[in-house]
C-alpha cells in the first residue's frame, strides 16, 4: 500500500476511535508499517481531529529517529514491540476503551469467551503494569506479544491490539469491547433511574455551579450513578484518571455549597449525592474527556468491589503521573 493511503488510513482511524469514544482527547494512538524499517504513527498529545496526513511521524525504530513536524507518539515502543516480533502485522492501534481497560485492571483469568472470538482477537495476554512511556510498559508488553497474542491488555492502562490490516486491528477493538463489556460485572439496577425530584436538584445545581464554572457537565451514566449511591471517593485504577484528575474523585453531598468548595479547591470531578457526578473541564473537550473517564474510572470500580485484593494504583504513581500531565498539559496550551 502506498504511503499516502496508509497515512489516510491512520488520521480516519483516529477520528473513527473517537467517535466510538475508544479514546478521550489525545489518548491512544494508531500505526502501519511503511516497509521493512519504518512505520508511521500519530504525533505525541495532538488532538485527532485536527490530526492531518501530513502531521505522522515517519518512525525508524532500528536507530529511534523520525522524520515529520511533530514527535511520534510517546508509546512508539509498544508499536514497534509489534511489527519486530509479527511480520504479518501491518496496522497497531492503541486505545483506553473503557470495558477493555476495566478487565485490564486484574487480569483476564476469569474472561468468559468462545473459542472462535479468541481466534477473532488473534489471541490474548496482559502486560504487567509500567508507567505511561516507559521501558518498562514496553518490556511488559513486548512480553505479552511475544506470547503470540495479538490482543494484549495493558494492566491500569488500556489495550494495544496488533492486525494484518486496518479493518482486522479495528474489528479486533470492537470485538474486544463487546466481550469485556459483556463480563463487567455493572448490571443496572434502582440506582441508575433518578426520581423526578433528584433529577430536579441535579438541574438546579448545575445550573448554580455553572455561573462559576460555565463547563461544568453532569456525568450521568449508570456506573456514575450507581458508585455516587455509595457515599465513598474513587480511587485511580486507571493512568489517564490518574493523570488527568489525580488519585481520587471525592464525594459531596447534593448541596451547590459542597460541590463548589470541590471546585474551588482546584479538582475537576467530584461524585454528588446519589446523582452521579459533576465535572468541570478547562474547556469544552475537557469537559468531554473528563466525562468519559469519570464513566469509565466508575466501570472499573464497581467492577473490582468484590476483589478481595489492591487493585488501585499507587500515591506516588498517582502523584507523579498527575504532575507530569499538569505540566505537558500547560506546555501545550501555552503554545
Ligand atoms: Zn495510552
Amino acid at each position: 500500500m502506498e504511503e499516502k493511503e496508509l497515512r489516510q488510513q491512520i488520521t480516519e482511524t483516529g477520528r473513527r476511535l473517537l467517535q466510538d469514544g475508544l479514546v478521550a482527547r489525545t489518548w491512544g494512538n494508531v500505526s502501519a508499517r511503511v516497509d521493512a524499517e519504518h512505520f508511521l504513527i500519530t504525533p505525541s498529545g495532538l488532538d485527532y481531529m485536527q490530526t492531518k496526513d501530513e502531521d505522522l511521524a515517519l518512525y525508524h525504530p532500528a536507530d529511534k529517529t523520525w522524520s515529520g513536524p511533530h514527535k511520534p507518539s510517546s508509546e512508539k515502543g509498544i508499536h514497534a514491540a509489534a511489527y519486530a516480533l509479527f511480520p504479518e502485522v501491518n496496522f497497531v492501534i492503541h486505545t483506553h476503551q473503557t470495558y477493555a481497560s476495566a478487565i485490564g485492571v486484574f487480569g483476564f483469568e476469569r474472561l468468559s469467551l468462545t473459542k472462535e472470538e479468541k481466534e477473532r482477537l488473534g489471541g490474548i495476554a496482559l502486560a504487567g503494569y509500567g508507567l505511561p512511556g516507559t521501558g518498562k510498559l514496553k518490556k511488559e508488553v513486548t512480553a505479552a506479544f511475544a506470547t503470540g497474542a495479538h490482543t494484549v491488555f495493558m494492566k491500569h492502562h488500556g489495550v494495544v491490539i496488533a492486525g494484518a490490516s486496518r479493518e482486522e486491528a479495528y474489528e479486533r477493538a470492537l470485538l474486544l469491547e463487546e466481550v469485556c463489556k459483556r463480563n463487567c460485572n455493572v448490571a443496572e439496577d434502582i440506582y441508575s433511574t433518578l426520581t423526578g425530584e433528584q433529577a430536579k436538584l441535579r438541574d438546579d445545581i448545575l445550573l448554580e455551579i455553572q455561573q462559576k464554572y460555565p463547563n461544568a457537565a453532569w456525568v450521568e451514566t449508570d456506573a456514575a450513578i450507581r458508585w455516587s449511591a455509595l457515599h465513598q471517593p474513587l480511587v485511580a485504577q486507571l493512568d489517564d484518571m490518574a493523570q488527568m484528575i489525580g488519585r481520587k474523585i471525592p464525594w459531596t453531598v447534593a448541596h451547590k455549597v459542597a460541590v463548589q468548595t470541590v471546585f474551588d479547591s482546584g479538582r475537576n470531578a467530584t461524585f454528588v449525592g446519589e446523582l452521579g457526578a459533576i465535572v468541570c473541564g478547562r474547556d469544552a473537550d475537557d469537559t468531554e474527556a473528563l466525562k468519559i473517564l469519570v464513566d469509565k474510572a466508575s466501570v472499573c470500580a464497581l467492577n473490582t468491589m468484590l476483589i478481595p485484593r489492591k487493585t488501585t494504583l499507587g500515591v506516588f504513581d498517582s502523584a507523579l503521573m498527575h504532575l507530569v500531565y499538569q505540566q505537558k498539559y500547560s506546555k501545550q496550551k501555552n503554545g
